[in-house]
């Protein structure tokens, strides 16, 4: 047990366990998941039907994970971005994107990511530390808006299967009954294609799948997702030949479009060449250019080209239309560390 250990976060198995080991009831178990699920109470002294010795015993042993965000960022659009402190003491976003009935929060599952895409900002940071399920799930729980949050995607900082361990398990708290009870349907997950732990994603959950593609020639994508070398695109596709995706799950291939870069009719030929045979959407993501940044973007033009052509082709393609970029809350935009040290902060400032 390491002095940072909380009780929000555990999951049902291993709540089950402590139980056992301090002598609780098993029952205790299903009683502190209602407690720290359903009521979002993570103070042993407020559960009121767990007996008073075990309750005083969790409150010696665990510290609180919950903590509201230190800062909030509101874009003309709606968006609002929201800044969290880790216990680590590092920092990590999460985008808050109202739209209609709908209200998307984009989370994050470390700080900073060591895959080093290179249109993305926080892959300059490389990885700070992997965020726990507690650091995952509270920025979910701690925004104003989570009563009204109808999805969720992890696309925020840091490659979800690099930290499958917390995301896996943040992933079944949110949707077991005994924890939010959220469908998974309302959640997606986004990978740069950590191949090895796609099946345990694919078989243990049944949330929607997105895949960054970027690019579909190996030497060509290499360049700009240095995790085409440890595992090709290709292989990524072929894992998930072995899946369905024609009923209540999906998969979608995102794909930032780079001016001049990947935007050809070649790139076309082989995006279809590379899908064939799988049910899926392509989502067009125009590039958001960052500061000394290679990369150009495109026109709305090029896109809608790019669009209609692969429709075209049978491959069901959607442009993603631009969230929070009048507050960097954009998709590849999320960087603390870039953001701190251009305002000149070191830490950031209380709301
Ligand atoms: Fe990491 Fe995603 Fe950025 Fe790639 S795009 S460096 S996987 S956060």
């Amino acid at each position: 047990m390491t002095e940072n250990e909380t009780l929000f976060g555990m999951d049902l198995a291993q709540l089950t366990a402590l139980c056992n080991e301090l002598g609780m009831p098993r029952f205790a178990a299903r009683q502190l998941t209602r407690w720290l699920y359903a009521r979002r109470t993570e103070e042993p002294a407020l559960m009121s039907d767990i007996a008073q010795r075990f309750r005083e015993q969790l409150a010696t042993r665990f510290t609180t994970a919950l903590t509201p965000p230190r800062r909030v960022d509101r874009s003309a659009d709606g968006t609002k971005k929201y800044l969290f402190a880790t216990a680590q003491g590092a920092y990590i976003e999460s985008a808050y994107i109202p739209d209609g009935e709908r209200a998307t929060l984009c989370v994050s599952s470390q700080a900073g990511c060591r895959m080093g895409c290179a249109f993305c900002a926080t892959g300059r940071q490389g990885l700070v530390h992997s965020l726990s399920t507690a650091e995952i799930l509270n920025q979910v729980v701690s925004i104003p808006e989570f009563e009204r949050l109808t999805n969720l995607v992890f696309m925020g900082m840091g490659e979800p299967l690099d930290n499958a361990d917390n995301v896996l398990r943040a992933l079944d708290i949110l949707t077991a009954e005994w924890g939010f009870g959220w469908s998974p349907t309302r959640i997606t997950l986004s990978t740069a294609g950590v191949a090895p732990q796609l099946p345990r994603l694919l078989d243990q959950t049944k949330v929607h799948l997105a895949v960054s593609l970027h690019n579909p020639f190996p030497e060509e994508r290499a360049q700009i997702m240095p995790v085409e070398r440890a595992w090709p695109i290709r292989s990524v596709v072929d894992i998930l030949r072995r899946y369905d995706f024609t009923h209540q799950r999906r998969v979608s291939f995102e794909y930032i479009v780079l001016s001049g870069m990947n935007d050809s009719p070649r790139h076309i030929r082989e995006l279809v060449r590379l899908l064939n045979g799988i049910k899926c959407r392509i989502n067009l993501i125009r590039f958001h250019r960052i500061p000394s940044s290679p990369f150009f973007s495109p026109d709305e033009e090029t896109m809608l080209r790019f669009r209609d052509a692969l429709t075209a082709r049978g491959i069901h393609t959607t442009i993603r239309a631009s969230r929070g970029e009048d507050i960097q809350a954009a998709c590849g935009l999320l960087s603390t560390a870039e953001q701190m040290a251009r305002s000149g902060l070191s830490a950031p400032k209380e709301e």
